[in-house]
C-alpha cells in the first residue's frame, strides 16, 4: 500500500514525487516508457529557470536522481485502469495491481505525429513538434511549419519574429484557428502559406534533409530541401481509461487550481490536464500543487 501512486515519470510526476516525499509520504511512480517524459526527446532546453542550456534527458536525469535518492519507488509498467475500492485506489498495469490511498495522474500527452516512415527516427534531428522549445535553434534561418489551427498559427507568428522566412503548409484550403490569429499570420510578410499540401515523405537518414508534399488538388509532388520542420497537428491525450473517475474535455482532464479532479483522492497534473501553457516549468508547478493537495487529503 502506497500513500501516493503517480502515473507518469515526466517532469510533473517527478516534481509531485519530490513534494510528496518531502512530506514523508510513500511514493510509487509508474512509468510505461522512459522516465523523463516528452522533454527527454529535446536536445536543448533553454527555458528552465537556473539552467542556461541543458539537454532534455540531462534535465530529467537530474529530476529522477533527486527523487530516487529520497526513496521514491519506480516501476516500469503501463497503467491500464484505476478503480476505487472503498477508500483505496486500485491501479491496474500490464504487470498486475498496486494499491494507493491517493493517485496522481501525470501521464502527459503525445504530440500527434504524421505517422510517416522515418518520422520517429528524425524526432529532434530536424523534425520538431514544439516551436517554443526548439524554434530558437533556427534563429536567422528559414523554417518549415505544418499545421492549420491555433497552435500552428501561434508558432507561425513566433517563428516569424526571429526566422528569416516561415514556409507554412496546410492540408486544406483554409486555416481552422481563431480569426485574430489568422489575421496576425496574414500580416506577417515573412510567412508564406501554401494550402492544400499534404506531407508524404521525409528525406534524410541521420538528419532531416528535405520534405516531399503532395498537392491535394493536382496530386503533383513537390520536394523542398530543408533541415527542419515543425509539425503542429495537435496533441493526443490518453485519458479515456480514467473516465470512470475524472471528467474529460476533448480528452484532457478537468481539474481545479489545486489539481483536484471530481474524485477526492485523485489528482491530475501537467500536460494531461486542460490548460493553456504546456511547458516543463508549468508541469513542475502542477506536480508540486497536486502533491500538496494529496498530502492534505492524506493528513
Ligand atoms: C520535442 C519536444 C521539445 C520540448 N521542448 C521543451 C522546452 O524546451 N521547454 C519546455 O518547457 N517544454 C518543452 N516541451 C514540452 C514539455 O516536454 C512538456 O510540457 C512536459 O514534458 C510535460 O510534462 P508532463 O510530466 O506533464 O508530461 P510528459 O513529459 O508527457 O510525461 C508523462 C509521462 O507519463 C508516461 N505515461 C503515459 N501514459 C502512461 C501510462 N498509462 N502508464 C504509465 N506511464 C505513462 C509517459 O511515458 C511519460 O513519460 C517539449 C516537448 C517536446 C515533445
Amino acid at each position: 500500500m502506497h500513500d501516493i501512486i503517480i502515473i507518469g515519470g515526466g517532469p510533473s510526476g517527478l516534481t509531485a514525487a519530490l513534494y510528496a516525499l518531502r512530506a514523508n509520504k510513500s511514493v510509487l511512480i509508474l512509468e510505461k516508457e522512459n522516465f523523463g517524459g516528452q522533454i527527454a526527446n529535446s536536445p536543448k532546453v533553454e527555458n528552465y529557470p537556473t539552467i542556461k542550456e541543458i539537454s532534455g534527458s540531462d534535465l530529467t536525469d537530474l529530476m529522477v536522481n533527486q527523487v530516487m535518492d529520497m526513496g521514491a519507488e519506480f516501476e516500469l509498467e503501463d497503467v491500464e485502469k484505476v478503480e476505487k475500492n472503498g477508500s483505496i485506489f486500485e491501479v491496474y498495469t500490464n504487470y498486475g495491481k498496486h494499491e494507493g490511498k491517493t493517485v496522481i495522474i501525470a501521464n502527459g500527452v503525445r504530440h500527434r505525429t504524421l505517422g510517416l516512415p522515418k518520422e520517429e527516427e528524425l524526432i529532434g534531428k530536424g523534425v520538431y513538434y514544439c516551436a517554443v522549445c526548439d524554434g530558437p535553434m533556427y534563429k536567422g534561418k528559414e523554417v518549415y511549419l505544418i499545421g492549420d489551427a491555433n497552435t500552428a498559427l501561434q508558432y507561425a507568428v513566433l517563428l516569424s519574429g526571429y526566422c528569416t522566412k516561415v514556409h507554412m503548409f496546410c492540408l486544406f484550403d483554409h486555416f481552422f484557428g481563431d480569426p485574430i490569429l489568422q489575421d496576425r499570420v496574414r500580416e506577417k510578410e515573412n510567412v508564406e502559406v501554401t494550402f492544400n499540401m499534404n506531407l508524404v515523405e521525409y528525406k534524410g537518414e541521420e538528419h532531416l534533409e528535405g520534405l516531399v508534399f503532395e498537392n491535394t488538388q493536382t496530386h503533383e509532388l513537390k520536394e523542398f530541401k530543408t533541415d527542419n520542420v515543425f509539425v503542429s497537428v495537435g496533441q493526443i491525450p490518453d485519458n479515456d481509461k480514467f473516465a470512470n473517475l475524472v471528467e474529460l474535455e476533448k480528452g484532457f482532464i478537468l481539474t481545479d487550481e489545486d489539481m483536484c479532479t471530481k474524485t477526492p483522492g485523485i489528482y491530475a497534473c501537467g500536460d494531461t490536464r486542460k490548460k493553456a501553457i504546456k511547458q516543463v516549468v508549468t508541469a513542475c508547478n502542477d506536480g508540486a500543487i497536486a502533491a500538496m493537495s494529496a498530502v492534505k487529503y492524506l493528513n
